[in-house]
Order: C-alpha cells, then sequence, then structure tokens
C-alpha cells in the first residue's frame, strides 16, 4: 500500500497537533491537539479542519496533555465517529483533561460575554461536556508494546515515550511492495535525566521518524539540583515563618513536586511542613498516578522507592484538597506552609486567590516551576513586575519571586540527538516537528552535520509520499 504523510498542525509551532497518515484506502490521523494562543486566531484554526472529519478511519492518541488530545471533542462533534486509540493510562487521564477543557471553555465564554455585553459580541464554547462524553465512548485503551490491527497489512503499538503518566510514541507498520514499512511517531519525548517516569524505550528497524523538537536547542539543567534548591528555599521560608505558593501545572509537575517534598521531609532535609495541594483537577490526576504505580512509563527507580516507602504522592500526610471553602480557608490559616495551586501561569483558577491574599508580604515566596508563556500574569512575575493586577485590582508585589529552570518532561537537545543515534540502522527520513523555527533549524543542523542527511521541517499542511 503507498504512504502519505500530511503534517496539518504543530510543525512549526508547538500547540494542535495533528499528522495524516494516509496507508492505501486508510486514513489515521495521529493525535487531535487543541492550537493554543490568542483567542480569535485559535479558534478559528480550532473549529476548521483541513479535511472531513468522517472520512478518518481512526485516530491514534499520544498522551493527554490538551494540545496533542484537545481538538476531539470537535472532531467527534464535527462527524468522527471510529475508534480513538491511546494507552490504558491516557485514557484514564484524557477524561479528567478533556472535561476540564470543557469546563474552562465554558467559564472563558461566560466572562468574554459578560464584559463585552455592551458591544453583543459573543463566543460559544469550542465543545461542551456532553461531547467530551461522546468522544470518551470511542477510545480504544490498549497496553504498552502490544499491536493491535488497524485493517489488512496495517498495525500499530504503543512505545514508552517518558514524557508524562501514559505518554507514548505511536509505531505504526504497514505492508508495501517493497517490504513492511515502520513509521515512528514520538508525541512528546520525555528525559534521559528523570523524577518519575522512564526514558523513551528505542525501537529497532524504524524508517521514517516523526520526532518532536520543543528545545532543539536548548539543553536542561540536571533534575539533582531541584532537590538542593527547593531545600534551601523551603528552610529559609521556614524561617522566615512565611508561605510558598507554586503554581503548578495538574498533569505531572504537581505530582513531581509533591513527591520530592515528600522525599524530603522523610530524609529529614527539610522541616515537616504543611503541604496542600489546592486543585480539584490535581487531585483527581494525583489518584490516577496512584492507580497507576506499575504503569510501563513509571521509572524502575520510582518504582523500587515506593515499594521501598510506599505512598510516593503523601495521600496520608499532603492534603489534597475539593473543597472550595476549605481552599478559601487555606489564607486563614497562620504560619509556614506550601500550597501547590492551579493554573501553573496564574492565568486563573484558586492560584489567583492565595496570590491576591499572600503576594504582598514579604515572608512569601512565590515559587514557578514551568514555562510560563507571554502575556500571563507568571511571565509578568517572573520578569520582576513590581506591581500587578489580579482580578482587576492592583497588588504590590513584595514577596520573593522565584523560578526553578530544571523541571521539564521534555527531552532536550542531547535527549533528542541520543535518541535518534540509537535508532538501529538510520531512518531513511527523519521528520521534525512541534518546535518553533530557531528550535527546529538548530536540531536540523546539528542532525546534518552528523551524517543525517534526510532531515525534513516540514510546512504546514505539506505532504510526503514515503517509498
Ligand atoms: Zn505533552
Amino acid at each position: 500500500m503507498p504512504l502519505k504523510l500530511t503534517f496539518y498542525g504543530s510543525v512549526d509551532e508547538v500547540t494542535g497537533s495533528r499528522h495524516l497518515l494516509e496507508a492505501g484506502d486508510m486514513r489515521l490521523l495521529l493525535d487531535c491537539g487543541l492550537f493554543q494562543g490568542h483567542r480569535k486566531e485559535s479558534i478559528e484554526k480550532n473549529k476548521n479542519f483541513p479535511f472531513k472529519a468522517n472520512s478518518l478511519d481512526a485516530v491514534l492518541l499520544s498522551h493527554a496533555h490538551v494540545d496533542h488530545s484537545g481538538a476531539l471533542p470537535l472532531l467527534v462533534k464535527s462527524g468522527f465517529s471510529k475508534r480513538i486509540h491511546c494507552t490504558v493510562e491516557t485514557a484514564d487521564l484524557a477524561r479528567i483533561m478533556l472535561m476540564d477543557s470543557a469546563h474552562i471553555q465554558a467559564e472563558d465564554a461566560k466572562f468574554f460575554n459578560k464584559i463585552h455585553a455592551e458591544t453583543g459580541e459573543r463566543i460559544e464554547p469550542l465543545y461542551t461536556e456532553v461531547d467530551v462524553g461522546q468522544t470518551l465512548q470511542l477510545i480504544d485503551p490498549h497496553k504498552y508494546n502490544e499491536f493491535f490491527s488497524l485493517g489488512e497489512g496495517l498495525k500499530a503499538q504503543f512505545l514508552n515515550a517518558g514524557h508524562v503518566l501514559g505518554s507514548a510514541m505511536i509505531e505504526i507498520e504497514a505492508d508495501t511492495p517493497k517490504g513492511k514499512r515502520r513509521i515512528l511517531f514520538t508525541g512528546d519525548l520525555g528525559r534521559q535525566d528523570t523524577l518519575i517516569m522512564r526514558p523513551p524505550e528505542v525501537p529497532p528497524n524504524i524508517n521514517y521518524l516523526i520526532t518532536e523538537s520543543t528545545y532543539g536547542k536548548r539543553v536542561h539543567e540536571p533534575t539533582y539540583k531541584i532537590e538542593k534548591e527547593l531545600t534551601e528555599i523551603i528552610k529559609k521560608a521556614a524561617l522566615d515563618n512565611g508561605v510558598i505558593i507554586i503554581p503548578s501545572f495538574a498533569l505531572e509537575r504537581t505530582q513531581e513536586i509533591v513527591f520530592i517534598l515528600e522525599k524530603l521531609i522523610r530524609a529529614g532535609h527539610i522541616p515537616k511542613t504543611h503541604l496542600y495541594v489546592d486543585s480539584p483537577m490535581a487531585v483527581n490526576i494525583t489518584e490516577v498516578f496512584n492507580k497507576h504505580l506499575d504503569s510501563v512509563s513509571m521509572s524502575p527507580k520510582f518504582k523500587r522507592y515506593v515499594t521501598r516507602e510506599g505512598d510516593p504522592f503523601g495521600m496520608e500526610t499532603v492534603r489534597y484538597v475539593k473543597d472550595v471553602e476549605e481552599s478559601k480557608k487555606l489564607n486563614d490559616l497562620p504560619g509556614h506552609r506550601i500550597i501547590l495551586s492551579a493554573s501553573g501561569m496564574c492565568e486563573g483558577g484558586r492560584i489567583l486567590h492565595h496570590l491576591r491574599n499572600n503576594i504582598e508580604k514579604d515572608n512569601t515566596t512565590i515559587l514557578f516551576a514551568g514555562y510560563q508563556a507571554q502575556g500571563t500574569l507568571g511571565r509578568r512575575l517572573v520578569e520582576g513586575a513590581k506591581k500587578v493586577k489580579i482580578f482587576g485590582l492592583k497588588h504590590d508585589v513584595r514577596a520573593t519571586v522565584k523560578m526553578m529552570d530544571h523541571f521539564s518532561s521534555h527531552a532536550d537537545r542531547n535527549d533528542i540527538f541520543w535518541f535518534i543515534k540509537k535508532l538501529d540502522p538510520r531512518p531513511l527520513k527523519i521528520f521534525l516537528v512541534h518546535g518553533d523555527d530557531e528550535n527546529r533549524t538548530s536540531l536540523l543542523e546539528l542532525l546534518k552535520a552528523n551524517g543525517f542527511d534526510r532531515v525534513e521541517c516540514p510546512k504546514p499542511a505539506e505532504e510526503f509520499k514515503l517509498d
């Protein structure tokens, strides 16, 4: 069967991952991510698929982050009714992530329509919880490393990608006149040096590679520095009797931070501290992590720790807060404590209440542990703003603001290069996606300088016939 790849999204940018693989008369969509960015532009991009939703035969989903999964309910709304394949862990996480996405859109539309009531300008949510419910019914969960059939002469399997719980590379094997052809899509690739996840698997005999390139130019700091830096910050805050507020992403980052803090407390490196995870979504996701502690995607080192110590996410010691009234009361409590809350870039959610109540105190520490996009409150704080607006009111920033750069669940330049070099034999062609121009070009140059001469940086909607 002839093979053709078309790159529709997340090509020269890092959101909206969507790639179409045509194998004979089968049409497979790899990921169906949401574009994120300026509101109007992304609404249009998200709503208009460049293919007929009902012409697809299946979707293969690499992992639960919404820039890879978040447009699935739109696809279903547009007429897609076949199977959505993913790992068992991703199926559990996608339920939470997609419901949350529908909830955020409803809130966002309500707020937008309220402040534009006079002009009559309105937006509608892209999809609702009902659409998400229909989408979830199409999900077909698979174990890692087990091939499943997609049609005659066409099968696929999920391999550990090491990025977040359940994250997978998608390997597709097709019978062609030239023999079997194997295509590997990395989705988001994890690091070698990880806290919880198992580093990516390296499969043999890949003919075509589609790889992410988010950090094609950058090299991450090693993770061992995290414990040292956190220890110093927490010891100081404890002495000052101050609050530490950590804006955190619900999937992976929250679990990583809680895991490290619990470890530091158990080892006696930091004083026993009141630790609160104040985000209903983070609570639900941590429950999924606890359900899958034996997952292929968890590292052997982490599993050994769990066997030895038990309870890695402190279900018995950390206060996980779902109730909104309890969340409000956290600000009346005296003394040193650590509060993890969403959203990770301080764009909405409970974190805003904690900031409002503590940002003007000089013994407060605001600790960022993830990338802060342009235009967000998080970015303004990281850049050293002296005054910020929260809920429309101005606040002086007297708190200490710190950025911890060592957290990342993405492979860096060295990790991606290591992975590509390990592939044996060398792929016939490598496609670089999911990276801005600077990062893709930098990675392309590195590969060319090392003798990889068939590397492509596809343009949006560009087609490639695979031989
Ligand atoms: Zn991701």
